[in-house]
């Protein structure tokens, strides 16, 4: 099945995404043509299950879709990926009517949603909001500031954590509600302009007495520790991986072709023939290939159920942001003078990729986890 979303992606990402990168990255703007293209292929189900009328993949497919489109452009693999992410968390405990409200039209790719979870306040500990909500009449009242939310101002949906406002604020206790876009009470508070990811639209969204309908609810109060490390965290942790890793393939394709096609006239041969240049070739592509390697074995394992899986998946992403950040690191001095241009797509790569280590989790929290994890310790 991967194999099949592979080629369906794949035919989307060069036939309308690539050729918009650039420009996405220059003007800083969001993805719409290539969302729209992923989503008349009927790729925004793509982690919705058969019930709604979606692919119900799996963290593979998960994997191999962010990496063929972060492999063209990665604003557009991270939009797509917390899109996957958030129609997951919707998807995994979805009554009837959130179903027809919001997963079907992600089938009909009529619907892009998103995933409000940082706070200023909390920043990387997106295990802990504080926004609050509490029940008046018929819904939810919620309050609070949500920061750096993908595709803010242009999806038609984010899924939020909030506390009930008397509850403890232990790590992980959370609730998820889905709100939608335009919601009474809610407001943008600040435009994207990132050093990298720069079609991400990753804006502040401000909660002021929002109301919320209860049926915004996902899944029932008391499931949120199972909603943060069986679905948000894995998917999450996959989706990014397979961007990062993805923007690296990018950097790799393009490095190739320069040692290639670049000769020298004192010479006639191209640059590709010193051994030098092929060596170190060599070093980039066994970076990628291992990154990739790891990512698909977690995400294999996570789609087993298999105890090693956990494992894996927090050492994948951290391994992917510590490689690819050197192999494009890398790939721009291979790649020379030309590379180094302002707005060149290594350039570009290499912006992007510093976003591997901020995105929570952390290449830092990862680390941890890992660690804490192999010890039998407690994750948070
Ligand atoms: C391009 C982009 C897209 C994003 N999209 C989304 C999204 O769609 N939804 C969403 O909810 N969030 C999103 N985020 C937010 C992201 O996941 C982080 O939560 C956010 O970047 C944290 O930023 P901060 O500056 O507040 O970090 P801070 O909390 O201030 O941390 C600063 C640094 O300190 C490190 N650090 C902090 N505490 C520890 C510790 N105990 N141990 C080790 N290191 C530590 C962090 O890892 C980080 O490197 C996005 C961020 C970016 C850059």
């Amino acid at each position: 099945m991967a194999t099949g979303v592979r080629d369906q992606i794949r035919e989307v990402a060069r036939s309308v995404v690539a050729d918009l990168a650039e420009e996405v990255d220059r003007d800083g703007r969001w993805p719409k043509e290539g969302m729209r293209a992923l989503g008349e292929a009927g790729l925004l189900g793509l982690m919705v299950g058969p019930e709604a009328g979606g692919h119900g993949a799996g963290m593979l497919e998960l994997a191999v879709a962010t990496e063929e489109l972060g492999r063209v452009c990665g604003s557009t693999g991270l939009v797509f990926g917390m899109h996957c992410v958030a129609s997951k968390v919707i998807d995994v405990r979805a009554t009837d009517e959130q179903r027809r409200r919001y997963l079907e039209p992600m089938v009909a790719g009529d619907h892009v949603t998103s995933l409000a979870l940082a706070e200023p306040g909390t920043g990387v500990h997106f295990y802990l909001p504080r926004a609050t909500f509490r029940r008046e009449g018929e819904g939810f009242v919620v309050n609070g500031h949500k920061s750096f939310v993908t595709s803010g101002g242009h999806a038609d949906s984010f899924v939020a954590s909030v506390v009930r406002e008397d509850a403890d604020l232990d790590p992980g206790t959370f609730s998820c509600l889905v709100v939608d876009d335009g919601t009474p009470g809610t407001s943008w508070a600040n435009t994207w302009d990132g050093f990298g990811m720069r079609g991400n639209s990753s804006c502040s969204l401000v909660m002021d007495d929002a109301s919320v309908p209860q049926t915004s609810l996902l899944g029932a109060e008391g499931d949120e520790t199972w909603y943060l490390f069986e679905v948000v965290a894995p998917c999450f942790i996959v989706a990014m991986a397979g961007t990062y890793l993805g923007v690296a393939q990018g950097a790799l394709d393009a490095t190739i072709e320069h040692l290639r096609s670049r000769t020298y006239s004192h010479t006639g041969e191209a640059l590709g023939a010193s051994e030098t240049l092929s060596h170190r070739l060599g070093e980039v592509w066994t970076a990628v290939e291992r990154m990739r390697q790891l990512l698909y074995h977690a995400a294999r394992s996570s789609d087993a159920g298999s105890p090693e899986g956990r494992a894996a998946l927090f050492a994948c992403k951290a391994e992917v942001a510590d490689s690819a950040t050197w192999a494009i690191n890398e790939a721009m001095t291979l790649t020379g003078g030309r590379a180094y241009a302002r707005n060149s797509m290594l350039g570009r790569a290499l912006r992007d990729v510093r976003a591997a280590h901020i995105m929570s989790p952390s290449t830092d929290l990862l680390k941890t986890w890992l660690g804490r994890s192999l010890l039998d310790l407690p994750l948070l």
